[in-house]
């Protein structure tokens, strides 16, 4: 997610701030906003849709003076990206501005609270919900900003990092998190807050690590203080940076597309966060559950996507059929768009577009959407085209992707395909109870197994130097696998260059085996599954033509490790979740293969991260 920059000392904060949202804008965003606290007490908010530079550009004719200020670059995950969307929001009074990285679950059930005791909104963010509530637990219980932040925070569900500034106490910001990033840094009677610490160094090397539920006081005058939501003072821990700056963008990874990967345990998280209860023994997506009876009487689901979104629409189609028993069809879009198909008013249709503005789906969209079906859209640009031309959806919550080569969207998109089918296979009675809340169960743990993954980062790369000197590559696997073979291979091609195919491992005989000799990397997704044993066949059938394989197989596998040249571990999980796990090492491989050809790994030759043309 986005960025949050704050400022508290004897300069003026604006060009800090505006800076420091220049360096958070590796991060991605869609608007940008500050707020400050003029020497007059006059608490200014700017804001402005699109880029740092236009909100620069929008304040020149502005008062901007003022030591003390907190600014936003905002990643829109509740209302479209616009001006009212955009960070800072103000209280009811206008005496407080707040900003937030992340999402506030329960914000609806707030909302409507204080709607109810006369408070208005401005924008459709939750957000501003948090900072209204801020206020009326203040007035309410008479109380001081830094306790009604704490009071309210406790009645908070989600993760946010936040900082907050009072007009009428001009010498503090308040700031806090929870599984969102807050540092503080440490100056010369000046201190910053930022999302992570590349808007601090060129300041000061002392920060401040802010933990889970801890909240920050900042003021003009005495060092940081910092006490838990449940009011226990703590120690601050300064720990000094020694990291460059060009390290810190991009997090401190070499790539956009790395740090993506990386992201994987935390984004998939996010995407469940709100929508699969802490007891995980049940599952909330608003979007299905507003329209159940399109989903109850649907003949048939279609899905139209292209590249990447197209193979976790694959594995959608599995994962539909096996738990709602509901005839599935995956097309690309751009095929589907000019072949004059067969559609029906109860066809469910569900899109999927990382961008939200791939042309050929879009115009997928409107074909379906023409012939009666119920369009159904999976993106994550929230605001984007799909979004608002799709009767319901669901967004998949991963921030921005910056890498081309799609990662973090794409384990994300299938964690929303799975989710879906779990509420749709209970609403039409398909799934047994105790299927839904084992494979429920075991998806909470995901994010850990996918941290157990990247720990083998090193193994990886160290396996990747084998084989950068191939001209081709071939994938296999069967079921669930199959896709993740298709999507293996298209990652190589994508970012190394080298050509690669995916294919079901049983179709090998019926023509690619021809390809196969000593010079011939063979990647097989060999889990533990229900076509385990076949798939060792089919890779017997390799090993007699000399191919060198490359095995992904669950822990501790002997068989394999007795056919299989090298091999890659990942642990075991529910088939229907496999490729949550198994792509996320052909993700790695594919990366470090093309890092060591010298490919420009973010932005690969002859691709775009958004197909706006067909
Ligand atoms: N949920 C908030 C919003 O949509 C914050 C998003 C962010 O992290 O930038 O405005």
């Amino acid at each position: 997610m986005c960025g949050i920059v704050g400022y508290i000392g004897k300069q003026n904060a604006f060009p800090i701030l505006i800076k420091g949202l220049h360096r958070l804008e590796y991060r991605g965003y869609d608007s940008a906003g500050v707020a400050l606290i003029s020497p007059e007490n006059q608490l200014n908010i700017y804001k402005a849709k699109g880029r740092v530079s236009k909100l620069e550009n929008s304040c020149k004719s502005k008062d901007v003076s003022g030591h003390i200020g907190i600014a936003h670059t905002r990643w829109a995950t509740h209302g479209e990206p616009n001006h009212s969307n955009a960070h800072p929001h103000y209280s009811q009074s206008e005496n407080l501005a707040l900003i937030h990285n992340g999402i506030i679950e329960n914000y609806v059930v707030l909302k409507e609270k204080l709607i109810q005791k006369g408070y208005t909104f401005q924008s459709e963010t939750d957000t501003e919900v948090l900072v209204q509530w801020i206020e009326y637990i203040k007035e309410s219980n008479k109380t001081d900003t830094l306790a009604a932040v704490q009071l309210a925070l406790k009645q908070v569900i989600g993760a946010y990092a936040i900082a907050v500034i009072d007009k009428q106490h001009p010498d503090h910001i308040i700031a806090a998190r929870k599984s969102s990033p807050l540092v503080v840094g440490i100056g010369e009677n000046e201190f910053f807050i930022a999302s992570d610490a590349s808007p601090i160094i060129e300041y000061t090397n002392k920060v401040i690590y802010v933990e889970d539920e801890e909240i920050v006081i900042l003021s003009q005058s005495g060092q940081p203080k910092i006490i838990s939501l449940s009011n226990v003072e703590k120690t601050p821990q300064i720990t000094q940076l020694e990291m460059d700056l060009q390290k810190l963008e991009k997090g401190g990874y070499p790539h956009f597309m790395l740090k993506e990967i990386f992201e994987q345990p935390r984004t998939l998280r996010d995407c469940m966060r709100g929508r699969i209860n802490v007891d995980c023994n049940n599952l909330a997506l608003s979007g299905i559950f507003n329209h159940k009876e399109k989903f109850l009487k649907a003949r048939r689901i279609l899905i139209l996507a292209c590249g990447t979104s197209w193979h976790a629409g694959l594995i959608g189609e599995y994962i539909l059929e096996e738990f709602c028993r509901i005839p599935v069809e995956v097309e690309y879009s751009s095929e589907f768009r000019y072949r004059n198909p067969v559609l029906y008013p109860d066809d469910v249709v569900i899109a999927i577009s990382q961008s939200g503005e791939t042309a050929d789906t879009l115009a997928a969209i409107e074909l379906a959407k023409k012939a009666g079906a119920f369009v159904y859209g999976i993106c994550n640009v929230v605001g984007s085209s799909i979004s608002r031309n799709t009767h319901s959806g669901s967004y998949t919550h991963v921030g921005p992707e910056i890498g081309v080569a799609s990662t973090k969207a794409f384990t994300a998109q299938v964690l929303v395909l799975i989710m879906m089918a779990l509420a749709i296979g209970k609403e039409r009675n398909s799934i047994s109870q105790k299927q839904y809340e084992q494979i429920l169960s075991e998806l909470d743990l995901i994010p850990e197994k996918i941290k157990s993954i990247l720990k083998q980062n090193q193994a990886i790369e160290d396996l990747s130097k084998i084989f950068t000197y191939a001209h081709n590559f071939i994938y296999m696997g069967r079921g669930y696998s199959y896709p993740i073979a298709m999507e293996g291979a298209l990652k190589l091609k994508e970012i190394s260059y080298i050509h690669a195919e995916g294919y079901p491992a049983a179709e090998m005989k019926h023509g690619p085996i021809a390809l196969i000799d000593n010079e011939m990397p063979v990647v097989v997704i060999a889990t533990h599954d229900a076509t385990y044993e076949k798939t060792i066949s089919n890779m017997q059938e390799i090993k007699a033509r000399n191919g060198r394989i490359l095995a992904i197989v669950n822990k501790s596998d002997d068989n394999i490790k007795k056919i299989a040249d090298y091999i890659i571990e990942i642990p075991q999980t529910e088939e229907c979740l496999g490729p949550l796990l198994s792509i996320i090492p052909l993700q790695l491989l594919s990366y470090h293969i093309a890092v060591k050809k010298g490919r420009d790994v973010d932005m690969p030759r002859n691709l775009a991260k958004s197909v706006t043309v067909e």
